[in-house]
Order: structure tokens, then sequence, then C-alpha cells
């Protein structure tokens, strides 16, 4: 099976973020794998292992994404592509990311495709339904159980806590969800062995895209850090003594009666 993951940089939100100019600062800030394309990678390892095939990760940044393309390489995947747009794009949004990866996938024969369910930076879950309508394949979001058996697909799909059970075909492309599987943590022969895997660079020229042909179709008005939280207020006393103060907060103080 010829199977592909799609794999974001993320910068790492349980660290401090710092905000400069309405950019966050990516000099302070720390790189990992999207958490949702962790479960994606463990996915394509897994079905890769059971049906036989290769493990492709692609994705599109800057010459520092190599690190997480090599932490997945050190996971089991077999080859991966950067698709470095650093010195072509000034911006971007999901319609450039979608616009890049629908050419490279244009000449290359697919069976499955994992993305994360959502890049937890931007968070849009965009991405990924995008490239499959701009390939004329089916998808399926927010999987948590993925069985193969010839071309016949069959998924559990996460439905806000319910489990909807879908049928399908491949050539496919999934959302992977938490509880689709437990990722593995590269093994030190992992490693060493992914120094010694292929990476093939590509810019947009490779991929015969011109600029204007991946041109933002948005524009980032703003970028604010959430207002500080004040510390809350516990009532005490009666409790008719409770529901008039708490009243009387909600008219004088807070202003929304
Ligand atoms: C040339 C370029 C310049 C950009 N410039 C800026 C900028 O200046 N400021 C800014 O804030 N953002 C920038 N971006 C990022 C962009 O706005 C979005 O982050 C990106 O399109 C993904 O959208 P999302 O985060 O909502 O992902 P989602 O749609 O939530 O991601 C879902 C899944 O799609 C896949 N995916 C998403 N992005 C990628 C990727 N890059 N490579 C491979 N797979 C991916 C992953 O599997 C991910 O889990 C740029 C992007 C490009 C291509």
């Amino acid at each position: 099976m010829n199977i592909y993951v799609l794999l974001k940089k993320t910068f790492d939100t349980e660290e401090k973020i710092i905000i400069n100019d309405g950019q966050i600062e990516d000099d302070s800030a720390e790189f990992i794998i999207n958490p949702y394309d962790e479960y994606a990678v463990e996915e394509a390892i897994n079905q890769r292992d059971e049906h036989g095939g290769e493990v492709t990760v692609v994705t599109i940044g800057d010459e520092d994404s190599d690190k997480q393309l090599r932490t997945a390489l050190a996971m089991g995947a077999d080859k991966a592509v950067l698709i470095d747009t650093e010195d072509d794009l000034e911006d971007g949004d999901q319609y450039t990311t979608t616009k890049i990866l629908e050419a490279f996938f244009q000449d290359r024969e697919v069976d499955l495709i994992l993305a994360g369910n959502v890049a937890i930076d931007e968070a849009s879950g965009q991405v990924g339904p995008r490239l499959a309508e701009c390939l004329g394949i089916n998808y399926v979001t927010t999987i948590t159980d993925l069985k193969i058996d010839g071309d016949t697909a069959n998924i559990d799909k996460d439905v806000e806590g319910d489990v909807e059970k879908i049928e399908t075909s491949l050539p496919l492309l999934v959302t992977c969800q938490q509880g689709l599987n437990e990722p593995r943590y590269p093994s030190l022969p992992g490693i060493m062995k992914a120094k010694k895997k292929p990476m093939e660079d590509l810019e947009i020229d490779d991929l015969d895209l011109e600029e204007e042909d991946v041109e933002p179709k948005t524009k980032t008005v703003e970028i604010f850090l959430p207002a500080e939280k004040e510390a809350g207020k516990i009532l005490e006393g009666e409790v008719e003594d409770q529901v008039k103060e708490l009243v009387s907060l909600l008219k004088n103080e807070a202003k929304v009666l």
C-alpha cells in the first residue's frame, strides 16, 4: 500500500508563547509534531506492518521542519518529503497548504492518506478534507479505528463521544482523533536508522507552482493571547443572601443583567 502522512510542525502550546507585534516569536517557541499527526504516523506504520507497502511523511514548512520528519522516520516511517516554502512564500493559509499538497499528489499513486484531525496551533481542521476534495477521493474525519480489507475500509468515527460506523473504499483520506492508538516513542535503533532513511527536499518550483497559484485567500487581522482570568469569587452566608449578592454582582460588576 502507498501510505502517506501529512505532518505539521507546530509550536508546543504547553510552553510559554510570546507574541510580539501581532506575531508569535518563533525563537522562543518549542516546536513539536502536531500531536494528532503522531496518531497518524503510528496508524500508518501499523497499517503498513499489516498490509505491506511504504509510509511517506510529508510536511510543508521551513528547513528546520526536518527535525519533526526525522522523528517520524525514527518512529518507523520509510521516507520523508520536506516542501520548503520559506524562500518562495511570505504568507500562507489553509488554501495555500492544500494547493501545494494537491500538486504534490498529482502524479502519485495513493491508497491511504492520514492527517491529523486538527493542528493545535491554528486549529481549522480544514487541510485534510480540502485535500481529499481536490484529489476527488473519499474521506472520513476524526477516526478512532481503521480496519482495511482489500479495497474496503471499516472505520469508527468519533462524533462528540458517540461512534459512527462507516464502510468506505480506498483510495481514502482519514483524519486521526485521540484514542485511535498510542503513538510510540522513537527507539535508539530507530533514531540511528532514521539518519539513513531518504528525505526528499522540494520547493514549489518543483511542483510546477507559481507564487500566484497559492496566494492565501484569508488574511490574519490580529493574533493575541487570551485575557488573564481573574480569580473567582466564592459567595458565603445564607442561600437567600448569596442569590441577592449574585444578582447584584451580575448587574453592577459584570454588567450582564
Ligand atoms: C507558505 C506558508 C506560509 C505560512 N505563513 C504563515 C504565517 O505567516 N503565519 C501563520 O500563522 N501561519 C502561516 N502558515 C500556516 C497556515 O496558515 C496554516 O497553519 C496551515 O494552512 C494549516 O492550517 P491549520 O493550522 O488550520 O491546520 P488544520 O487544517 O487544522 O490541520 C489538520 C491537519 O492537516 C495537516 N497539515 C496542516 N498543515 C500542514 C502542513 N503545513 N504540512 C503538512 N500537513 C499539514 C496535518 O495533518 C494536520 O494535522 C503558512 C503556511 C504556508 C504553507
